[in-house]
């Protein structure tokens, strides 16, 4: 198996290192065919700065790529974004209108973001941070967290939910069924290896489909999924349950 799509890169949109156009010239370097922009949301910017300037700037990103997906004819370069989900309601820190002009949406749960509410906060940062640490309602937070997501796979056209799992305690068999319901992929990701074998199995018993993604913050490591393609392997993973592979 090769990947032939990456999906899954920051620039300095966001808090990646290199432009939009040196991810695209590493990824045909590395014999990529696709490959998608996708920054943070803007909520990324409430407590670390990680995320884009606002909403509007996924639409100059998007002026951008289609420039440079016409000067590049041996790549289809596609706009993307890593949403954030901001509440227990599932909603997003990106607005439908925009949502819908951008090639890919992806999701990522994010704890250091810029909640709706208080109680929003307590919920998904309190609880998956200091709450988990001293492992205290740890069933309630995963039933919850476990919620939170389906409800934004229900709201929203998502094409994959970026690392599930990583920093958050989630029901693996009950989010694959409902993204399998969504058509979503549930994301392998290169930079937090938090994945397991057993997760993989579970999901994919499910039905499930997965995406291996870079979750590059550099050009040179646009394309790198060795680590993930190797879990997938391990867990049985076949050419038909990953999305970007040939
Ligand atoms: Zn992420
Ligand atoms: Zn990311």
């Amino acid at each position: 198996m090769k990947l032939y799509a990456d999906y899954h890169t920051h620039t300095r949109y966001s808090h990646g290192k290199g432009s939009i156009r040196e991810n695209i010239e590493a990824a045909i370097e590395k014999g990529l065919k696709e490959i998608a922009i996708a920054d943070h949301g803007p909520a990324s910017q409430g407590l670390t700065k990680l995320g884009v300037k606002d909403a509007a700037t996924l639409l100059e990103i998007k002026k951008e790529v289609e420039n440079y997906d016409k000067f590049y004819p041996e790549i289809k370069v596609l706009s993307a974004v890593e949403a954030n989900i901001i509440n227990i309601d599932g909603d997003l820190d990106v607005p439908r209108f925009i949502l819908k002009e951008l090639d890919k949406v992806l999701v990522g749960f994010h704890l250091y973001i810029r909640p709706s509410s208080w109680k929003d906060g307590i919920n998904i940062i309190f609880n998956n941070t200091i709450m988990s640490r001293l492992n205290l309602k740890q069933e309630e937070i995963r039933y919850k967290n476990t919620d939170i997501l389906i409800k934004a796979l229900n709201k929203y056209k998502i094409d994959i939910i970026t690392h599930p799992g990583y920093r958050v305690n989630i029901d693996t068999s009950t989010l694959a069924k409902a993204a399998v319901k969504s058509g979503t992929h549930l994301e392998i990701n290169e930079s937090h290896m938090h994945t397991t074998e057993e997760y993989l199995r579970i999901a994919v018993s499910e039905g499930a489909k997965f995406s291996l993604g870079s979750d590059a913050h550099s050009p040179d490591k646009v394309g790198c999924v060795d680590n993930s393609l190797d879990l997938a392997i391990k867990a049985g993973l076949t050419k038909d349950d990953i999305i970007n592979v040939c």
